[in-house]
């Protein structure tokens, strides 16, 4: 077997008394694509921001490529933030607001980070960013700013930044829930390429049957921990535990 990308051990986080995640274990291996869901308020979003640090862990170990991060010095570990940065620039996030720069157009959005975290020359950034640009069906909009862009268009710009770094990881957190239902779709059509192209990705969804098509693995998250984990058609239309059960019916029918 390779080696996992990314490997968590152990994760808990609390926001004070609330403990949200309570001791999760999880390896994610090069061209898996796995679908997280989960109730409101079940912790998918802390879940991918502490793999990407965006969130302090409260105990655990992540572990990337066979390494881990963090420093470990007189019996507590220290997360350098150069190292943190680096974490973020391979594990690419993409979120349910968009987070576009709205005084940047949306060439200025997908270059920034080539030229500050990456550092690279200008030209060579915005040629980078064209071509993503283009994957994404957007090459009409570089001089826009965002606010004149639809939600799916802009959301098609933060997938452009994010791919545009190169990340081993894609991690969406609900990329189409704040879109009109006419703008899920063009979204949606943009994440299944990037399935073609065999890229790893986390996506925390409500889209169902968008989860079915396009997961390799699916998981239940519930009560802080892994409710249950499978193929799609093990999690999705035969759940063996009663809450995802549940969790499933209050859904209803979704068509696969
Ligand atoms: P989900 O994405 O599954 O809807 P979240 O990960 O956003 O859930 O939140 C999980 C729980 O943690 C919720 O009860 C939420 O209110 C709480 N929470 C999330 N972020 C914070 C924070 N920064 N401070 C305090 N509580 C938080
Ligand atoms: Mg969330």
């Amino acid at each position: 077997m390779s080696t996992p990308i990314l490997e968590i051990k152990g994760l808990h986080k609390s926001f004070g008394n609330l403990h949200v995640l309570k001791g999760i274990d999880f390896t994610v291996e090069p061209g898996e694509r796995i679908a997280i869901i989960g109730g409101s308020g079940s912790g998918k979003s802390t879940f991918l921001r502490c793999m990407n640090f965006m969130e302090a862990l409260s105990d655990g170990e992540i572990w990337l490529d066979g390494q881990r991060i963090g420093v470990e010095r007189n019996g507590k570990v220290h997360y350098p933030e150069k190292q943190l940065c680096s974490v973020r620039e391979r594990l690419g996030m993409v979120f349910q607001q968009f987070n576009l720069f709205p005084h940047m157009t949306v060439l200025q959005n997908v270059m920034e980070g080539l030229v500050t975290v990456k550092g690279l020359p200008k030209a060579e950034a915005q040629a980078i960013a064209i071509r993503e640009l283009e994957k994404v069906g957007l090459s009409e909009k570089h001089d826009a700013w965002p606010g004149h862009l639809s939600g799916g268009q802009q959301q098609r710009v933060a997938i452009a930044r994010a791919l545009s770094m190169e990340p081993e990881i894609l991690l969406f957190d609900e990329p189409t829930s704040s879109l009109d239902p006419e703008l899920v779709g063009e979204v949606l059509r943009v994440i299944k390429q990037l399935a073609v192209e065999g890229r790893t990705m986390l996506l925390v969804t409500h889209e169902l049957g968008f989860a079915y098509h396009f997961a390799t693995k699916v998981i239940f998250l519930a009560d802080g921990l892994f409710h249950e984990v499978g193929t799609p058609d093990e999690v999705l239309k035969a759940p063996q535990k009663a809450k995802t059960q549940d969790f499933l019916r209050r859904f209803g029918e979704f068509s696969f």
